[in-house]
């Protein structure tokens, strides 16, 4: 049974075509790539069309600095392979590359409301912003989508779930010091729950020596989830799969 990788940043990842082709091989056979901006964004369309495995998601990170240009994006959104809002969100933490919270939180509002308009999900960037992020998401109702690169606390996890939202769960997860985050995963409803890699980063533990994270990695990430679930990878694959389909409902 397969997986999807529902987050990475496939173009930053060296040589994407052989990534998607071992992705495959280890059973990953559906990937989602992120755009951070306009122009990544369509690099992941590109890379989109060139491989039946790979579905994009067009978005303006919260580490630009530039503003969006909205209409570009709407134009993107109407692209069949391009399945989500994303990457967006708000990052709070003390990077002085980042544009300020009120230019973020500007940003955010507007890609959520197209994401509304086109009636797609978002895929949500959460760093030292909870709060924020929330009192957006919140005030969208039917707005649907993920959280991902899940890491916040079990109180977050259910006030995020109220929400209808997702939580995707990354290589994180595997860490040794993560037991807290274990234990979000574990008490994740599984109608709720996806996975990624965040390729090229958040390599799993296992994978230490490796310089970049890859789509393949998913399954380590996969076995540790399974294994806290108290599931077998097979019915873990299934469950994903449906959700996956579920939630980015232009995905095959
Ligand atoms: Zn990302």
């Amino acid at each position: 049974m397969p997986f999807v990788d529902t987050h990475l940043h496939l173009e930053e990842v060296v040589d994407p075509a052989a990534a998607v082709a071992e992705a495959v091989e280890a059973g990953v056979t559906r990937l989602l790539a992120v755009g951070t901006d306009l122009a990544t964004s369509r690099g992941a369309l590109a890379l989109a069309g060139g491989h039946e495995a790979v579905f994009a998601a067009a978005g303006h990170h919260p580490g630009n600095s530039a503003d969006p240009d909205l209409g570009a994006f709407r134009e993107l959104l109407r692209e069949p392979r391009v399945v989500a809002v994303g990457e967006v969100g708000l990052d709070g933490s003390p990077d002085p590359e980042y544009a300020p919270m009120e230019r973020q939180l500007g940003w955010f509002g507007s890609l959520c409301d197209l994401a509304l308009e086109q009636g797609l999900p978002v895929c949500v960037h959460v760093r030292e912003s909870a709060d924020l992020v929330h009192r957006v998401l919140r005030a969208r109702p039917g707005l649907t989508g993920v959280m991902h690169y899940f890491a916040l606390d079990w109180e977050w996890a259910e006030r995020f779930l109220d929400l209808g939202f997702h939580l995707s769960f990354a290589g994180i997860v595997t860490r040794a010091t993560r037991a807290e985050l274990r234990e979000v995963v574990r008490r994740c409803p599984a109608d709720r729950l996806l996975l990624e890699t965040d390729s090229p980063f958040g390599l799993p533990a296992a994978r230490k020596r490796e310089r970049q994270n890859r789509p393949a990695f998913l399954v380590d990430t996969a076995r540790v989830v399974a294994e806290v679930r108290g599931i077998s990878p097979a019915e873990l694959a299934e469950i994903e799969w449906r959700n996956a389909l579920s939630l980015f409902t232009r995905l095959r």
